[in-house]
Parts: C-alpha cells; structure tokens; sequence
C-alpha cells in the first residue's frame, strides 16, 4: 500500500516550502526568522510558547503556531475554531496532563454528560499555567462527530509577538484532492458516500452524482472536511 506523501507548508518568514516532519527545525534555524525574532521589541517581553498542531487522525493537516504565555486555552479554541473547525458551534475541550478544559457554547450537545465524572475546568485559564517545554496534549471539537486534535509545545523563549493572541508560524497547503470519477481537482465531498478520498468530486461530477446535493461539503483545507456542516473559511 503507498503511503501519502507528507504534505508541505510555508514558512511565513522566508517563503520555503517544508514538509511537516522538518518543520520545526527549519523555524528553529530560518534566517529570516531569527531577523524578526531579533527585531522584536525590548519592552514587555514575556514567555512564547511555540505550538505545533496536528489531525490526530491525518497528520497532512497542521499548524505551526506561537503565542504569549498570557494567552488562554479559551483565545487557543477560538482560534482553532476561526481556523480549521467552526460548524455549529458544538463543544470542545482540551485534555491536559489528565484534566480537561471545556468550554461552554451555549447550544446543548449530547454527548457532553458523558465526562462529567472526570475533573474538569474551564477554558478561562492561561498557557503560562498549564503548558510547559515538550509538552503533549489534546483537543477535541464536538463531542459528537468529533475532530481530534493533537498539540505539542516545541519551545518556550522570552520575546515579544506582534499580534495578541495566536500567529501563525506556518500551515499546511491545500491537499489537493482529486475527483474520484473523472481526476480532476475536487471542487466537494460527498457525505452520503463516507470515505474522503472515494467521495470527492469535481463540480461536473458532482452535478451528475446519484446522492442529494444537500449531501455535498465544499473541499476545503481543514481536519473537519466534509464532517457535520463544515463549509470552511473565507481566507
Ligand atoms: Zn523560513
Ligand atoms: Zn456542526
Ligand atoms: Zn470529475
Ligand atoms: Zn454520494
């Protein structure tokens, strides 16, 4: 069986195109990079975590990220949610160290009496106090047809961020899937039919599949394609 080539990404920095498994150390050691963590401003410096974030279950998804010690799991979420997940605003919840951290929405999800037994807190709580150098954790949006995500913190160093909150170090590019009838690039997916891959379609495809048209999702560069009603992101 082939194995799926790693998908790449760019460094925001100087613009390489890098595979997910060199990532890290090419952030580590790009030039461009060290400028602008150089030119960084001297005043109210504080601790930055690097984050790397991936699809537990299909790692061609991924980010590399930074954000001060003083950033909450609730700004993390929200941007997890901005970026990659946001259909309906179901629950979600980080798993850390064996404690969770869930956040509450507003809309009632059903699956979330099942932890209740289990310690958990809420999301109003800093990285500084939670994240630590080398650390693994876990993230899980919707309870229901969830999107797992895993987290690692690559580095910690004192600096100071541009922007408040979460930037973004790199990410992955568009996977690029093909139409399972004709090989042209997919425009949807098909959530009637199951696996991504078997179910993508170009737009003439589409037109002519025998599912309802109600049942196809826009292919879009996100972990939840194709899951619940996830349309993605205008970029
Ligand atoms: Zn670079
Ligand atoms: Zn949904
Ligand atoms: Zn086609
Ligand atoms: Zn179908």
């Amino acid at each position: 069986m082939g194995r799926r080539p790693e998908s790449r990404g760019k460094c925001t920095f100087c613009g390489d195109s890098v595979v997910f498994s060199s990532m890290t150390k090419h952030l580590q050691s790009c030039v461009k990079r060290q400028e602008a963590v150089g030119k960084e401003s001297s005043a109210k410096r504080s601790k930055i975590y690097g984050l790397k974030v991936w699809a537990a279950y299909n790692p061609a998804y991924w980010l590399f990220l930074e954000a001060a010690e003083s950033t909450k799991l609730e700004d993390l979420d929200d941007f997890l949610r901005k970026t990659w997940l946001e259909c309906c605003g179901h629950l979600s919840a980080f798993t850390i160290q064996d404690v969770r951290y869930e956040v509450e929405t507003g809309e009632p999800d059903f699956m979330a009496k099942t932890f209740d037994e289990e310690e958990s807190k809420t999301m109003d709580i800093s990285l500084g106090s939670v994240l630590s150098s080398g650390m693994v954790f876990h993230y899980e949006y919707d309870f229901g047809s969830t999107t797992d995500l895993d987290l690692k913190v690559l580095w910690e160093r004192e600096g100071r961020l541009n922007k408040k909150g979460v930037t973004v170090l790199s990410r992955n590019e568009p996977i690029g899937f093909k139409c399972a009838a004709c090989g042209q690039p997919a425009e949807s997916v098909c959530t009637e039919c199951g696996d991504e891959k078997a179910a993508s379609y170009c737009r003439a495809c589409a037109a002519k599949h025998e599912c309802s048209e109600e049942m196809l999702l826009p292919v879009v560069n996100s972990p939840r394609m194709g899951v619940c009603g996830y349309v993605g992101v205008d970029v």
